[in-house]
């Protein structure tokens, strides 16, 4: 039987129109809206569109967005001029530096440099920290929105075995964090999984991604986790967005691993949504930190 397909548009759907309400709420009691300020610096097209859906998501929730663009031969001086400026201004409650950035500007030197309370992205090694202790400021967008899909389909995570391929700092980690977490924003059975992270420098990779209740694939390859690597009736996860001849694909081979899954995200239209999603959460979040 063919997987379930997670339909990560409609879930993040679902989700925008209770941080709606959120929204609405809050503007009530205090008189003021949320707002996320996005730097974009350099003309990547694919960040463009990143930046853009994002601004458009906040609109549908009633959260206010600038965006703050500046050019590709930019110092790293000026770019944290910016994020001081915005640190400091009480009109904006969250910042987010669209990635990647120019070569020649440090990623960690400008992250580090968002206030705490303000970082959206939950990229601060204090928020950071905070995840890894149990006692999180804010969630990573796209781990939270991982977690927020796979529960709200009801796949069971307490007690199962994730396994997840990649270690990046915006994916692997932060979600190996969550999901071994003793609780989340879903309740524990949304946490509490037995977790396994894979890397590039991982021996034997098929025969623990095929030990796996979930896999996950944050790897940047296109097509690389095959219907082979794939416990029948397994999760899949495809984190992966590759930009290919073909157009737009993920790390699994959607085709073939679609007749092995239980259940199966597509790409596009699965994990990218609801990122979006939780960052439009944390903001909300972000501005109630500024009462
Ligand atoms: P990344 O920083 O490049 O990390 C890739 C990870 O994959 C690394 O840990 C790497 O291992 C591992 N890897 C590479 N080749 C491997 C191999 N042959 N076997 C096992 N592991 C291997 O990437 P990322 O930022 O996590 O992003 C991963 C993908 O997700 C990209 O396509 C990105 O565009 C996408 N993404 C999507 C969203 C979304 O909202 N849907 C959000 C973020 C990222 P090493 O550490 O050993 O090098």
């Amino acid at each position: 039987m063919a997987a379930q397909i997670l339909d990560g548009k409609s879930i993040a759907t679902v989700i925008q129109d209770e941080i709606r309400d959120k929204v609405i709420d809050f503007i009530e009691n205090n008189s003021f809206a949320p707002c996320l300020a996005a730097v974009l610096v350099g003309e990547d097209p694919a960040s463009d569109v990143y930046v853009r859906n994002k601004q458009r998501a906040c609109e549908r929730v009633g959260i206010g967005s600038q965006l703050h663009r500046l050019p590709a031969n930019v110092t790293e001086d000026d770019v944290l001029e910016l994020v001081g400026k915005l640190n400091k201004s009480s009109e904006v409650h969250g910042i987010l530096v669209q990635l990647p950035l120019p070569a020649a500007i440090t990623g960690t030197r400008i992250l580090d440099a968002i206030h705490p309370f303000k970082d959206v992205d939950a990229f601060h090694p204090e928020n950071v920290g905070r995840i890894s202790q149990d006692r999180p400021r804010f969630l990573p967008c796209t781990p939270h929105g991982v977690q927020q899909l796979l529960d709200r389909y009801e796949v069971p995570i307490a007690g199962k075995h994730v396994v997840i391929v990649g270690r990046s700092e915006i994916v692997g980690k932060p979600l190996a964090a969550l999901l071994v977490a003793r609780d989340s924003t879903r309740g524990p059975q949304a946490a509490n999984a037995t977790v396994t992270v894979c890397h590039s420098r991982t021996e034997n990779l098929a025969e623990i991604t095929r030990s796996a209740d979930i896999l996950v694939a944050a790897i940047g390859k296109p097509r690389f986790i095959t219907a082979d690597m794939i416990k029948p009736g397994a999760a899949v996860v495809d984190v992966g967005i590759n930009r290919t001849s073909d157009g737009l694909v993920g790390d699994v081979d959607f085709a073939a691993v679609q007749e092995v899954a239980g259940y199966l995200t597509p790409v596009p239209g699965g994990v990218g949504p609801l990122t979006v999603t939780m960052l439009l959460d944390n903001t909300l979040k972000a501005a109630a930190y500024a009462l």
